[in-house]
């Protein structure tokens, strides 16, 4: 049995979901405390308890004790079944990060599956559904599986709602090296907006194009999706090179001016044009489980995070093998694992 005192390192949900993933996988029962005691709400949020309940549900596993607000959890892992799988957070909790828990065990199973996720698709603190489509699932299936995903209807905070369909056909994880993000391929910026008024939309185009003016007038667009789908506005800029995608993404929220998420997504954006490293922020704490459970490969980063040394340590813990964390020239930071 692992004992994991969640105050440590990140403190945040990100360990919730990891730990179960990594418990299914290599057959480890876990013990967590101090359930995201970093966050203002410790304890699991209706997202965590769903994810939870996912990891429990595809493998028979006994979890006893999940609720909202539970801030200690023992997980001990069945078998993965592969199969069908509905899961709904009931809230604008992310369906990315219910996939997150769920993805490498159903990568594991003996089978395809198919899931349906409902709840939110573009809320703040988690991956937008275009960046698992873009940025992350491209590498999965670079390392053998098949995993493909929808985007049915979108889900903003705080209404939820939304609905994403997932395909995962099961293949040995293949280590990669993604160290060199290759040559830029195109840039795009994307303000997509339900039940609001395109006046924001067209500010946060504006500030973005203000950011970037070499980029082409076709780079830029905006869309309106069903009222029903809002309250709600998302801005995606997308830079997408040979090797590897980044998508940086600014969420409305009540009270930020869009020029203000305008400028600051702009700013992210930049900072990673800037560098060389194959990985952004997000994508580096995001490719720790499917690497360590390849066994081998290595990525370049931008300035690691502590979600990023966070999953680290976890899937150290769970699995044995050790990740190797330097520093080079220009910022970047190579994570390797193994020879
Ligand atoms: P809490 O921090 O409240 O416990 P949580 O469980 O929602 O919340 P974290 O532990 O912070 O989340 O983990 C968030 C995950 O979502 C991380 O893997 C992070 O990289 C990813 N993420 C957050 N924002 C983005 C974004 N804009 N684009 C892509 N990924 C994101």
């Amino acid at each position: 049995m692992i004992s994991i005192d969640g105050s440590e390192g990140e403190g945040g949900g990100q360990m919730v979901r990891n730990a179960c993933a990594l418990s299914l996988i290599t057959g480890e029962p876990f013990h967590l405390t101090n359930i995201r005691a970093k966050r203002s709400k410790p304890g699991l949020m209706r997202q965590h308890a769903t994810a939870v309940e996912a990891a429990r549900h595809i493998s028979g596993s006994v979890c006893d004790g999940i609720h909202v607000g539970a801030t200690e959890l023992t997980f001990r892992p069945g078998k993965i079944t592969p199969g069908e799988y509905q899961f709904s957070i009931g809230t604008a909790g992310s369906t990315g990060l219910v996939l997150q828990t769920i993805l490498m065990p159903l990568i594991f199973a003996d089978g395809p599956s198919k899931l349906v996720l409902e709840g939110g698709t573009h809320a703040m603190g988690a991956p937008p559904f275009e960046f698992l489509e873009r940025c992350f699932l491209p590498l999965i299936n670079q390392m053998g599986p098949k995993v493909s995903a929808r985007l049915i209807r979108h889900g903003f905070y705080p209404r939820g709602g939304g609905r994403i369909e997932i395909d995962i056909e099961p293949a040995p994880l293949r280590p990669i090296a993604c160290l060199d993000r290759g040559a830029l391929v195109d840039a795009t910026c994307e303000a997509n907006f339900a039940g609001l008024s395109f006046d924001v939309a067209r500010r946060l185009r504006g500030r973005v194009q203000a950011a970037f003016p070499t980029w082409p007038e076709s780079a830029f667009s905006v869309r309106e999706l069903p009222a029903d789908q809002g309250p709600g506005v998302i801005l995606m800029l997308t830079a997408r090179y040979t090797h590897v995608t980044e998508l940086v993404s600014g969420f409305g929220q009540l009270g930020v001016p869009a020029e203000q998420l305008g400028k600051v997504a702009a700013a992210r954006m930049q900072g990673y044009q800037d560098s060389i490293a194959f990985a952004g922020p997000h994508l580096a704490d995001q490719l720790i489980l499917p690497f360590v459970l390849a066994g081998r490969g290595a990525f370049t980063t931008v300035k690691p995070t502590q979600h990023l040394l966070t999953a680290m340590d976890l899937a150290t813990r769970f699995t044995g093998r050790a990740f190797n964390l330097t520093d080079h020239e220009g910022g970047v930071h190579l994570v390797r694992l193994g020879p």
